[in-house]
């Protein structure tokens, strides 16, 4: 089965796609593109971690002094329910949103919480067609694949080394 990370480069050219079809789509919908939600769909798209608001707040608010966390909030739940943004999992403690609204799946760091975007189109074509599943509609599918990533792999190393140095030095 293909299995790949999303590379930064990528990720980079969809961003900027998308803030514009963003902007299109907002004035179609004859809402105003306000400078708090053009800062706001920017800082998301141009994260590649699956920020919470409280992250898009504080990157937000060096540029819009006045805008306050509760706003941040409440404009990114309005991305989620026009689509404009998704929640990455609605189990984790606290909401991690995505601006990235294509099929895709999540690789996730268990001890930092990093998330990294991958692809599995046979993950995607598994449900093709599919709409229902038993009593549910199914909805979409995003998987999350539980991982170490590279700077916790270094620091899980140096635990265990430090465990292992007071075994032996008792
Ligand atoms: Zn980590
Ligand atoms: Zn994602």
């Amino acid at each position: 089965m293909e299995l790949r990370l999303l590379n930064p480069r990528w990720h980079a050219s969809y961003s900027a796609r998308r803030v514009a079809e963003f902007v299109e789509r907002w004035h179609e919908r004859g809402l105003s593109v306000t400078p708090q939600r053009l800062a706001i769909i920017r800082t998301l798209l141009a994260s590649e971690n699956h920020p919470r608001a409280e992250d898009i707040y504080a990157a937000v608010r060096r540029k819009q002094p006045h805008i306050s966390l509760a706003t941040v909030h409440r404009i990114l739940e309005q991305f989620c329910e026009v689509g404009e943004a998704r929640k990455v999992t609605l189990l984790h403690d606290s909401a991690r949103y995505d601006g990235h609204v294509g099929p895709h799946h999540h690789v996730v760091c268990v001890r930092c919480r990093l998330i990294r975007d991958i692809e599995m189109p046979e993950v995607d074509r598994l449900l093709e067609g599919r709409t229902s599943l038993g009593e549910f509609a199914l909805l979409g599918c995003a998987l999350e694949i539980d991982a170490l990533c590279k700077r916790c792999q270094i620091q899980r190393a140096k635990d265990e080394l430090r465990v292992l140095s007071k075994t032996i030095g008792r």
